[in-house]
């Protein structure tokens, strides 16, 4: 119970402390699609979707769940990490075991990490886990100085546009899940990137007609990908998105 506390705690201190302050550019709204796990649907239909429409998307994996069965999805092979490595895609990292940041002392998770890098290595020796999302999107604001210092970035699952003065150790994640969102919450949060210049980022899971309830179908991610197209924003990974903000 004093844990669970504890941890809520620090996930909402998180928020408000360590921050690694960067102001983005005038106006240049953008989104990224990022997917956490990863399951072999998100590298497949997922992966297909955002590079028929000229993107490239974000995987956060976690070694540990590389071609694994799941309670909703079976994780990615390794092959599908060498085609979406060399597809141009991101791997980002989330953890090699999966665990809460709030349940990691600094050794653990400087072994998760180091796992988690060399695990990606032995598939590709030139896989580099550039950007951390948070397992289960909870932070720590103990671990968040630590993840600054071997990540450009670090991603929540807090809702809302990344704009003006934005916290790259804490970037916002609007989920792109059917059981939390319509087409017309996705058109809110494209409509908010053009007026702030922001950046959206969203997460998903699994991209199949009947999702789980992480994931979403491909037809609302068809419509997100469409409707940054008709706003003209470009579809980035987190790591190309970086360089265009200059951090
Ligand atoms: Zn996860």
């Amino acid at each position: 119970m004093l844990s669970a506390l504890n941890g809520r705690l620090s996930n909402r201190l998180a928020r408000h402390f360590r921050a690694a302050p960067h102001r983005l550019p005038a106006h240049a709204p953008m989104v990224s699609f990022t997917f956490d796990d990863a399951p072999d649907s998100a590298a497949g239909e997922g992966a297909s979707l955002l590079e028929a429409h000229g993107g490239r998307g974000t995987f956060y994996l976690a070694g540990s769940l590389i071609d694994q069965p799941g309670d909703h999805w079976h994780g990615l092979s390794n092959d599908a990490i060498i085609r979406l490595h060399r597809g141009g895609h991101e791997i980002g990292c989330h953890t090699f075991s999966h665990l809460r940041a709030i349940d990691l002392d600094e050794v653990a998770m400087t072994r998760e990490i180091e796992r988690n890098r060399s695990h990606f290595r032995g598939i590709d020796s030139s896989i580099r886990l550039e950007n951390f999302a948070y397992p289960y999107g909870l932070a720590s604001v103990w671990r968040k100085p630590q993840l600054a210092r071997n990540f450009r970035s670090a991603r929540g699952i807090l809702p809302g546009v990344n704009s003006e003065i934005i916290d790259l150790q804490f970037l916002r994640a609007s989920p792109l899940v059917n059981c939390e969102i319509d087409t017309d919450g996705v058109d809110h949060y494209f409509d908010e990137a053009v007026a702030s210049g922001g950046w959206l980022i969203f997460y998903g899971h699994d991209v199949v007609d009947a999702p789980s309830p992480y994931g979403c179908t491909p037809a609302l991610l068809r419509h997100a990908l469409k409707a940054a197209e008709k706003r003209n924003m470009p579809i980035v990974t987190v790591a190309e998105a970086l360089r265009r903000i200059g951090a």
